[in-house]
């Protein structure tokens, strides 16, 4: 007999084995010697009552031999001689799981990557953390597996799509991620493990007879009469296919200025821009956990806040337990800053960002911009983000330290005097980040982290440091497609896709919208 069973344990009861087969013969009435495995389906912590719970469904084996769980693998073909070549420009999530979808689909991918392989590209961000200098070629957005390498890679989305949320899942465990992935509510990966994951699906993209290159930046479109044949790179190569998809990610600036210089439609994107707050881990355990100490069984907790300030969302975003704050700005004389964990997530800090969103009305409103930039440009809210990052680089006073403040004196808008320790290795500089930020996003953070201190007591204190900035929420450029085809509205067989042209927001997201304009391709060549 096979049985789906659900379960409420305490937490130290869903670590050991022997307990869950104990329920599980309770439940079914059958002796404990009968209950010959089982796997689990889905795990939730409880943690809103004083005693946590570990919530489990399990799918049992009483009385027949266990069987595995079976993890759903693609099986790639040999494309290496297909007369369909189709260009992927990015290789992040949505360019990798692109490319595997096209391979499955029998066409060929040609990957342009313009960083470096996931191991090269850690020594770029060794010189960041360092020495704070920043390859605008290879950062913690640019180069293999794209800004999902060396993220957090924590795995949830918005999206109700549940079967297509796990085909992702089940690949990502196919090329070597744990099979936890595929049961826990909040799934994780890690910053250590991600580049393993990223490493095996190039390879098997390559062993398939995928074409993938690095350091070649596309720099070019090749179209005529509003069609697209191909691209031009940075190295001066072209490349032709029978379409291009364009992932190239929310901070590939130049892709937006290349489409804007070509008169292709771009618009401007609503996003969201803040800071990153970070507590002691320790804190933020006994807030959620209501207890002094998390003990051996609970993970590092986290959080997730939202409030309206004058009618605006301020909300917490990316939140990392036991993470580091990353340098992630893309340019030289910018600060952008952004989170990751380890897969233990066993850093002593908690942080994540807190963002307000920026209307399009936000930007034409104000003077300080408009001094400086067109706000009818399609690329208007782009260089609003990159106006405060610019900022935010002046006022830490250069090489990638960051302006930061006590969260309590922020709200108070008082220069503090010290700072807290704090993960993002450039180091901190003390500065008044009402400076720095646009008086609508100081205004809702400021009001917003008093109101989070009602909702979480102990939040709000001046043991936690506010970081900026935090820009690189999503993509501050939407690229137009057809809703049916997918494609550019006004240059055929050009894909649009993923998180820079605003149609996904993380890993997850992007790496379906990949699948999905590849499988738009796929019926464009039959048809
Ligand atoms: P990207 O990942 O941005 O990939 C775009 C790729 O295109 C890059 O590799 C870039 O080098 C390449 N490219 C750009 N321009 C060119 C060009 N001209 N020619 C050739 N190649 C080009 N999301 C989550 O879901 N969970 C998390 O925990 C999480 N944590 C994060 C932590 C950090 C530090 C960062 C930076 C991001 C994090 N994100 C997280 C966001 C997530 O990484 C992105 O949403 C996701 O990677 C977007 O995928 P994408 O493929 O659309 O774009």
């Amino acid at each position: 007999m096979q049985k789906t069973i659900s379960i409420k344990l305490l937490p130290s009861e869903a670590a050991d084995d022997q307990i869950i087969k104990e329920y599980i013969s309770g439940e079914t009435g059958k002796p404990l010697s009968q209950v010959n495995g089982f796997y689990i389906t889905k795990q939730s912590l409880d943690a809103r009552s004083r005693k946590v719970w570990c919530n489990l469904t399990v799918h049992a084996f009483i009385n027949e031999p266990f069987q595995e769980r079976i993890v759903k693998k693609i099986q790639l073909r040999n494309v290496a001689s297909s007369p369909d070549k189709v260009i992927v420009i990015g290789a992040g999530p949505c360019g990798l799981f692109a490319a595997l979808k096209l391979i499955e689909q029998g066409i060929q991918p040609i990957v342009l990557e313009r960083g470096k392989d996931v191991r090269a590209r850690r020594r770029d961000l060794a010189a960041m953390n360092k020495e704070g200098i920043v390859n605008p070629e290879s950062n913690y957005c640019f180069g293999e597996g794209g800004a999902g390498t060396y993220s957090d890679g924590k795995l949830y989305t918005r999206s109700s799509k549940r079967g297509d949320i796990d085909r992702i899942l089940n690949i990502l465990v196919q090329y070597g991620a744990d099979e936890k992935i595929l049961y826990q509510a909040h799934p994780h990966i890690g910053t250590n493990k991600l580049p393993l994951i990223i490493t095996a699906i190039r390879e098997a993209i390559k062993d398939a007879g995928g074409i993938f290159l690095f350091e070649q930046k596309v720099s070019d479109f090749i179209v005529s009469n509003n069609i697209i044949t191909g691209v031009k790179t940075a190295a001066g190569d072209v490349f032709e296919g029978k379409a291009v998809i364009l992932a190239t990610g929310h901070s590939a600036r130049d892709i937006f200025q290349l489409l804007d210089r070509k008169k292709i439609l771009i618009e401007q994107k609503p996003f969201a821009l803040g800071v990153r707050i970070e507590h002691p881990q320790e804190l933020i355990d006994s807030i959620q956990y209501h207890c002094a100490l998390r003990g051996d069984f609970l993970p590092p907790a986290s959080y997730s806040l939202v409030q309206q300030v004058d009618g605006r969302g301020v909300f917490s975003f990316c939140m990392c337990p036991g993470g580091i704050i990353a340098p992630a700005a893309t340019d030289h004389n910018e600060i952008v800053v952004n989170g990751w964990s380890p897969s233990k997530r066993n850093n002593p800090f908690a942080n994540s960002g807190m963002v307000v969103s920026v209307e399009i009305a936000d930007i034409a409103a104000s003077k300080e911009f408009a001094k400086q930039h067109d706000i009818n440009s399609p690329l208007a809210a782009m260089y609003f983000q990159q106006m405060v990052e610019q900022k935010a680089y002046k006022a830490g006073g250069g090489a990638l330290v960051a302006p930061a403040q006590r969260m309590a004196d922020f709200s108070k808008n008082k220069l503090s005097a010290t700072l807290p320790d704090c993960s993002y290795l450039p180091g901190l500089g003390s500065a008044s980040l009402k400076e720095v930020l646009p008086p609508f996003v100081y205004k809702g953070l400021s009001e917003g982290f008093i109101a989070f201190g009602k909702k979480m007591p102990g939040y709000f204190t001046n043991d936690a440091v506010v970081v900026a900035t935090e820009s690189r929420t999503s993509s501050p450029v939407r690229i137009p497609r057809n809703k049916t085809d997918l494609q550019h509205p006004q240059i055929k067989n050009l894909y649009p896709a993923g998180e820079g042209a605003g149609y996904a927001g993380g890993i997850v997201s992007a790496a379906m919208d990949g699948e999905r304009v590849a499988e738009a391709i796929l019926m464009a060549i039959k048809n």
